[in-house]
């Protein structure tokens, strides 16, 4: 550990060193609330804690913008020649699942509306059920899992118990009738993350004061149960919410981690806790890198289930939108930018990421599929390594492509830049630009058949009629190189 320490302290004086095997980047530290060069503790390596979701229903699509997020850092530090290690939790219990000790639990929430019973058994159903969909929903986005770890916070109650025994052997909890808590006044530096002072840790005040609690920030480390829950030295009941994130990270990736990212929402109240459970617990620095993407908005409003406005992966490929659609929408904004969402800016989105397919298919036939080094390359990779510039960086692709100034091979060289940073399939653009058999209208597909038999035999102007007939009806075909593309034109 101290050799760990000593390595941090001089690639810190010295980054020019380590520079010769990864790249220089920048991030925007939440800590500091500074643009910060990233040094990992060891060299080469990048360990990284994503809070994931919980699993009492699909994800709406604000909470896939923060996947995203957390994707595209992983990517930019990929390609800059790091090995990532990433850890995303699967919140599959829950008691206390508000961000206060308050407020309804959403598993139980969950399991009333499936009309199922209360019990641990049906909640760990339920909440694989769901978590397929999450699985389904991020393979959709392009979103790369192959150095990711999924735990499930009910399989770690073992590691959440001795947590709490250490956090309460050394002075940092207390106990009271309803469970556990730990002791704020006892950690210095609590609400370190966001300038959070203790004076806005007020209690929600439509919700019964809990009489137990030394101070309204202290928080529930283990809450009792009599009907539910698994054993403890507490008595039956459930780990608080905040401790299986501290408990996971520790178990999965160690005692101090590089990177750990969330939505904007978690910065007040579970990461300030995160923080307070595991230095109170390791005394050491529990993340270097703390970094939150702002929020999916509707209207004024931010998007929640609560709220009742949530829109799912599940309607943007009902409303025929190819889910790229969707991250193409979020890579326009910068993470920290709060972003609105609306169906007509997402078909904005989809008709642009249309035509950069288009291009794409172009480039890939004019250059052979060779690339060739390029000043605009350094451009873009100079973006994204600014804190994930994306919309900079999606500027540099489009001006680029359109110049007249550079070779198809220049171009095509960016092309798989921009296609391993942005994970929009430049590459292998989908040949039906994600309409499939399913979600294209019989009748759509029987007038493509017509039109290619109208071609086979050389009857163009059949065909031309035909996708006249077709473009009527909101699509327009093209005809590729491995044949006819559909693209939806209208919603
Ligand atoms: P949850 O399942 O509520 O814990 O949320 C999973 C992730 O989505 C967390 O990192 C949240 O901060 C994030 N999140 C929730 N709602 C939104 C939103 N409307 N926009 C962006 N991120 C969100
Ligand atoms: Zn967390």
């Amino acid at each position: 550990m101290i050799m760990l320490a000593f390595f941090a302290r001089f690639f810190k004086k010295h980054p020019s060193v380590m520079e010769k095997h990864t790249a220089r980047i920048f991030f925007t530290n939440t800590l500091s609330g500074k643009k910060e060069l990233f040094i990992p503790q060891k060299p080469g390596i990048a360990l990284m804690y994503t809070c994931g979701p919980t699993v009492y229903g699909p994800a709406h699509i604000g909470n896939l913008r923060a996947f995203i997020f957390s994707d595209t850092i992983a990517r930019v530090l990929k390609v800059a020649g790091y090995r990532v290690r990433r850890v995303i939790n699967i919140t599959d219990f829950g008691h206390l699942v508000s961000d206060g000790d308050d407020g309804e639990d959403k598993m139980t929430k969950g399991l009333r509306r499936e009309g199922l019973t209360l019990t641990l058994e049906n909640m760990r159903a339920m909440a694989e059920k769901y978590a397929a969909i999450f699985f389904e929903d991020i393979a959709f986005l392009n979103i790369d899992t192959k150095e990711i770890t999924f735990p499930r916070a009910s399989d770690y109650i073992a590691e959440q118990i001795a947590f709490i025994t250490t956090l309460e052997q050394k002075g940092y909890a207390y106990r009271t009738r309803d469970g556990v808590y730990f002791d704020t006044a006892r950690f210095s530096g609590y609400g370190k993350l966001g300038g959070i002072t203790m004076c806005c840790q007020q209690e929600n005040t439509r919700i019964k004061k809990n009489k137990e609690k030394h101070a309204p920030a202290d928080f529930v480390l283990w809450k009792s149960d009599s009907k539910l829950g698994w054993e403890s030295p507490w008595g039956r009941g459930f780990p608080g919410w905040h401790i299986e994130c501290s408990a996971m990270a520790r178990s999965l990736l160690g005692q101090e981690i590089d990177i750990h990212t969330g939505g904007e929402d978690h910065i007040a109240i579970h990461h300030n806790n995160e923080i307070a459970q595991s230095e109170a617990a390791s005394g050491r620095t529990f993340v270097h890198y703390w970094m939150h993407n702002a929020f999916l908005n509707m209207g004024s409003e931010k998007i929640s289930k609560s709220l009742g406005n949530a829109v799912y992966l599940s309607d943007v490929i009902t409303k025929k939108f190819n889910p790229l659609a969707l991250r193409y929408f979020f890579l326009q904004a910068h993470y920290r930018t709060p972003l609105s969402f609306s169906w007509d800016a997402l078909a904005g989105a989809a008709s642009a990421l249309n035509r950069l397919w288009d291009i794409a298919r172009e480039i890939a036939i004019e250059s052979k599929h060779k690339s060739a080094p390029s000043e605009i390359r350094e451009r873009f990779l100079a973006t994204m390594r600014d804190d994930l510039a994306t919309p900079q960086a999606l500027s540099v692709l489009w001006d680029s492509l359109r110049s007249e100034e550079y070779t198809p091979e220049e171009k095509w060289g960016l092309i798989e830049d921009a296609d391993v940073h942005l994970g929009l399939s430049l590459v292998n653009p989908p040949a039906t630009n994600g309409l499939t058999e399913k979600n294209v209208p019989e009748e759509i597909r029987d007038m493509l058949a017509r039109r290619q038999a109208a071609r086979d035999s050389k009857d163009f102007k059949e065909a031309d009629r035909i996708r006249g007939e077709i473009s009527d009806r909101g699509y327009r075909v093209d005809d590729g190189p491995n044949g006819p593309v559909l693209t939806r034109t209208t919603l």
